[in-house]
């Protein structure tokens, strides 16, 4: 059995006081000391925290709010002085598609490593946009993947990054290797440049770190060399046509590399074919007006290895006026590249709206191989997404004095978090491996489908 993929973690605290959800206000003038107060039971011990909060607080507009909204302190007061109140801060994190509920728990992964459970079961809505229309099939809890989530059995989440063939070859009884060269990365995930909205270039090193230790890839702007070689086996390059020339043993110690979509792409892949062949090349197709069929084109030519679709960060075309979501947009690809008989041979990478681990389990299900972020990255340093983020604006994570340990920590951290997640909802489905994960639809319930299916007949199609 191969070595089992595990990342190593240690608890790392946040920086800044925490912006949690709840906080108790506490009436206390009319507190009638009572023996057995409740304050006392909660489970948390969020009153006595509290007080010691208040007793160190550095900052005055720092409020504690990191009760976990049980209500039993609330409920049980015996002259009903306690009440639990949201903090407006917290509501005011990230937007519409990044919520405050993603953002706090991506910070409590990239704090503890572990797992996010709620504790008092699923209280969002039913269904929603983007992701949210769409459920993973958690029926198959069954021993054998039971057994690959607890250690005594192997759940591989690698994949392989390059054009495959689209059968066995033999040579005599041997199984010969692809015809390219191909990439294997531990789990389907690679680490984004990223968004214009929120570059912050001092966190570069971070990513390259993080990569190296959890045995990814970061994907740097061609501008950021030079920096240590170390790292080039864990650094794609994205090249900028009217970027830097790297120098060639630059290119010979990394593995993949990026290229924009252009006129000359086809072109460009062929020159760096000629002096790098062991280079897996990636091709980025921007999801603008056009770009899905720009996609499938593209994946249906003999010279691509592998594409990466790029939405906007919130997982939406982008600049069109009806903007579909991601994940539609890669079961169409998906299906299309099915019907012409190429799916198998090239590697599809999306990246746009991938705030959760769910979300990869899922761009998978719909098709894609792999997925690429950063933004989850950036939020576990306790950034809070505000709406204009530039370098030498005020950044209220104070992002630009970080320190290696903890930054690499946190996102190592998170890293982790997310395999487990991932290994989890495999287990949940039956599935041991993640390549076979992809595009399995019956592996996902789709509101849309199901809507149709029950009430289809009654009500006719949704408009
Ligand atoms: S239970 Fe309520 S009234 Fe009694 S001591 Fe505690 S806060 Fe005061
Ligand atoms: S609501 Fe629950 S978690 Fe919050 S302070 Fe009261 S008992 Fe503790
Ligand atoms: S917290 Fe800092 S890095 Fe994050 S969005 Fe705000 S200014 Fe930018």
């Amino acid at each position: 059995m191969p070595e089992k993929y595990h990342i190593q973690t240690k608890p790392i605290p946040p920086r800044r006081p925490r912006i949690g959800k709840y906080g108790i206000v506490d009436w206390r003038e009319d507190c009638c000391r009572c023996h057995n107060c409740v304050k006392k039971a909660c489970v948390y011990d969020r009153h006595r925290e509290e007080a010691g909060y208040i007793h160190d607080m550095k900052d005055v507009d720092a409020l504690f709010f990191d009760c976990m909204g049980c209500f039993s302190c609330v409920q049980n007061c015996t002259k009903a002085l306690l009440s639990l109140e949201v903090n407006p801060i917290y509501e005011a994190l990230g937007n519409s598609y990044w919520t405050p509920d993603i953002i706090q728990t991506t910070w409590m992964q990239a704090e503890t490593a572990k797992i996010p459970v709620s504790g008092a079961g699923y209280r969002g809505p039913f269904s929603g946009p983007g992701f949210d229309s769409m459920w993973t099939d958690m029926s198959e809890i069954v021993r054998p993947t039971r057994d690959g989530i607890h250690g005594r059995e192997y759940i591989s989440t690698s994949v392989d990054l390059g054009r495959k063939r689209p059968f066995l070859a033999f040579e005599g009884q041997a199984l010969m290797d692809s015809d390219g060269p191909l990439v294997s990365l531990p789990m389907p995930l690679i680490i984004d440049m990223a968004s214009p909205d929120h570059t912050l270039p001092e966190l570069d090193p971070l990513f390259r770190e993080t990569a190296a230790r959890t045995g990814l890839i970061a994907i740097m702007d061609s501008c950021a060399w030079p920096f240590a070689e170390t790292y080039l086996p864990h650094v794609a390059f994205h090249l900028h046509p009217d970027g830097p020339e790297l120098p060639r043993d630059v290119l010979n110690q990394t593995r993949l590399i990026e290229l924009p979509d252009g006129p000359d792409v086809l072109k460009r892949i062929a020159a760096i074919k000629k002096d790098c062949p062991h280079l897996v090349v990636s091709i980025k197709v921007m999801l603008g007006a056009g770009g899905s069929q720009r996609a499938i084109e593209l994946a249906n030519l003999p010279a691509i290895e592998m594409l990466h679709i790029a939405a906007d960060p919130n997982g939406n075309e982008i600049g069109v006026s009806q903007p579909r979501f991601i994940k539609d947009i890669l079961r169409e690809t998906h299906v299309a590249l099915i019907e012409s008989g190429t799916r198998d041979q090239v590697t599809l990478m999306s990246s746009g709206g991938i705030a959760l681990a769910e979300h990869m389990a899922k761009a998978i299900i719909c098709g894609a191989d792999l997925v690429a972020m950063s933004l989850p990255l950036m939020i576990a340093l306790e950034c809070q997404l505000c709406h204009s983020c530039e370098p030498g604006m005020h950044c209220p994570a104070q992002l630009e004095s970080i320190n290696t340990a903890y930054g690499v920590g946190r996102m190592t951290n998170l890293v982790s978090a997310w395999h487990d997640q991932l290994v989890e909802v495999m287990g949940a489905m039956g599935m041991r491996e993640a390549r076979r994960l992809r595009g399995d639809v019956g592996r996902g319930m789709f509101f849309k489908e199901l809507e149709e299916d029950t009430f289809g007949k009654l009500f006719g199609t949704r408009k």
